[in-house]
């Protein structure tokens, strides 16, 4: 589909050759940590020092490092373009979307580092992380704290003090993935500064410290139903060196920055993950006979196999323009464009109606595959399992809908959406955008209450429009 709806790119060798190898061995090493569920953390070495180190087989190291390789995070600098990095991801996801996740908080470490740090704190760790070799950096993105990962205003507690040239964070990171990264990027609060999302700032923590002792601790890795290929651990700072990214009274929007990167990404994944759901249910559809021949060939069926798919191809088109915006201004620095909130609010769609698909789309395909859908040995159950958490992290689908709501409130990026479907907007699109005028009419406690159809009716028919913008259609 790649190819087909994004058009034939530079990357068509590159992507050509992941792919021999997934097919080849990624498969059976992405099953088998799967099935191998959480890793372990050795937290001391022999002679009793501490070094959390993370207990997963070389192979697992092996297949992370081939996407590194591959030029997920470097190609991104090297081309001045992330799309690389989403059609790697894309690809990546159709075998192991939690493999991803590695992957995507990498890069929405060096996408910050690269823009808001200062050059010394710059040239000390960006290249690290564009290694070409076994030798790259990873980074990650820690926000979430124990009381909860919607409300960063109120819940985050981690406070940072100030000291000669660098800041000191003390805290605990509830949600931790890639715990074990060198350089991690996370939210705390300035000792002093106001309370709520205003008075928090984004700060770049080394594994590290200067000294080369550990910087932060893992507490323990979640037990979790998938995204076994990615350890997501909890994170004890105290006192740890960290570098402020930006200034300090910005530092909401760096968070928000950082979290939409991750939400494209979590978007083709989810698209990815849908197509290999489908794939499979294809192949199972074809040879499984009932009433006497293939049920793909019974018509109620095939018509839901047909609808899935072109849901697949709008639900695809959603999520590549939502990247080919965010390619376009993620260089921008506030006060933001109306093309970097049309991209927030193709974003917040995006996310919240390609999480949702897959989930439907990953049951249905269980479904598809009758009570063999349902055993552990027939890979469909952990589609399911997987769509499960894409559906959650990088924000939930209430705080999608709401956050498209928010920016089409403050920055009337609905106009902004119609202007940029143009020739392919329909009917039912300038419907939606009526629709919506008369939502922001009401008081706003009942306008929250009634939105959700309205939003993901808006999320459908911007998906069904933009795919007659794709090369293909
Ligand atoms: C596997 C996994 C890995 C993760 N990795 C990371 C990571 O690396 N870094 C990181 O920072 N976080 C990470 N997270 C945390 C993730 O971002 C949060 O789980 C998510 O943001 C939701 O926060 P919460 O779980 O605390 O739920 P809460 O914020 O407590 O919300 C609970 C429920 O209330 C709903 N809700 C909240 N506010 C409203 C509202 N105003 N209106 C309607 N409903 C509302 C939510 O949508 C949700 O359904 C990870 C989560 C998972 C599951």
């Amino acid at each position: 589909m790649l190819h087909s709806m994004a058009g034939t790119t530079r990357y068509a060798s590159v992507l050509k050759e992941c792919e021999a190898w997934w097919e080849q061995e990624g498969r059976a090493i992405t099953d088998a940590v799967d099935r191998a569920q959480t890793p372990w953390v050795r937290m001391f070495d022999a002679e009793g020092k501490r070094v959390d180190e993370i207990l997963y087989s070389p192979d697992y190291w092996r297949m992370l490092k081939r996407g590194y390789r591959a030029g997920v995070l470097w190609r991104a600098f090297k081309d001045q373009s992330l799309l690389p990095s989403f059609l790697l991801i894309y690809l990546t996801s159709f075998y192991d979307c939690g493999l991803t996740c590695p992957y995507t908080v990498s890069l929405s470490t060096a996408l910050p580092l690269s823009k808001y740090a200062s050059p010394a704190i710059r040239e000390r760790f960006l290249p690290k992380l564009l290694r070409e070799d076994d030798s790259v950096w990873q980074g990650a993105t820690w926000m979430t704290e124990i009381k909860g990962g919607s409300d960063l205003g109120a819940n985050v507690e981690t406070v940072a003090t100030p000291q000669a040239d660098l800041w000191r964070l003390t805290g605990d990171k509830y949600f931790a993935s890639n715990a074990g990264a060198e350089v991690a990027v996370a939210a705390a609060r300035p000792k002093g500064a106001p309370g709520g999302v205003r008075g928090l700032a984004l700060f770049l923590i080394p594994r590290w410290r200067e000294d080369g002792a550990l910087n932060y601790t893992i507490r323990r890795l979640k037990d979790k139903i998938a995204t076994r290929s990615v350890p997501t651990g909890e994170i004890e700072l105290r006192d740890s060196e960290a570098y402020l990214l930006g200034t300090a009274d910005e530092g909401i929007y760096l968070i928000l920055e950082v979290l939409n990167v991750s939400r494209i990404a979590n978007s083709l994944g989810s698209v990815a993950l849908a197509q290999r759901a489908i794939a499979d249910a294809l192949n199972f559809a074809e040879s499984r006979i009932a009433f006497g021949r293939p049920i793909l060939d019974h018509p109620m069926l095939r018509a839901q196999f047909e609808e899935r798919v072109r849901d697949l191809r709008a639900a695809f088109a959603l999520a590549w323009h939502a990247g080919l915006l965010l390619n376009e201004v993620w260089q921008e620095r506030r006060p933001y464009s109306d093309r970097y909130h049309l991209f927030r609010l193709l974003a917040h769609l995006a996310k919240y109606w390609t999480a949702e698909f897959a989930v439907q789309t990953a049951k249905w395909c269980m479904e598809v595959h009758g009570g063999l859908g349902v055993l552990a040995e027939f890979r469909v159950e952990r589609w399911l399992r997987e769509a499960m958490i894409l559906a959650i992290w990088e924000g939930t689908a209430h705080r999608q809908l709401l956050d498209a709501l928010e920016v089409i409130d403050r920055k009337k990026a609905h106009g902004t959406l119609l202007q940029y479907l143009g020739p392919v907007s329909t009917a039912e699109v300038r419907e939606m955008v009526e629709a919506v005028d008369a939502q922001l009419k009401l008081p706003p406690d009942e306008r929250e209450r009634t939105w959700e159809p309205i939003g993901a009716r808006l999320a459908k028919v911007t998906a069904d429009a933009l795919l007659r913008k794709m090369p293909a259609s």
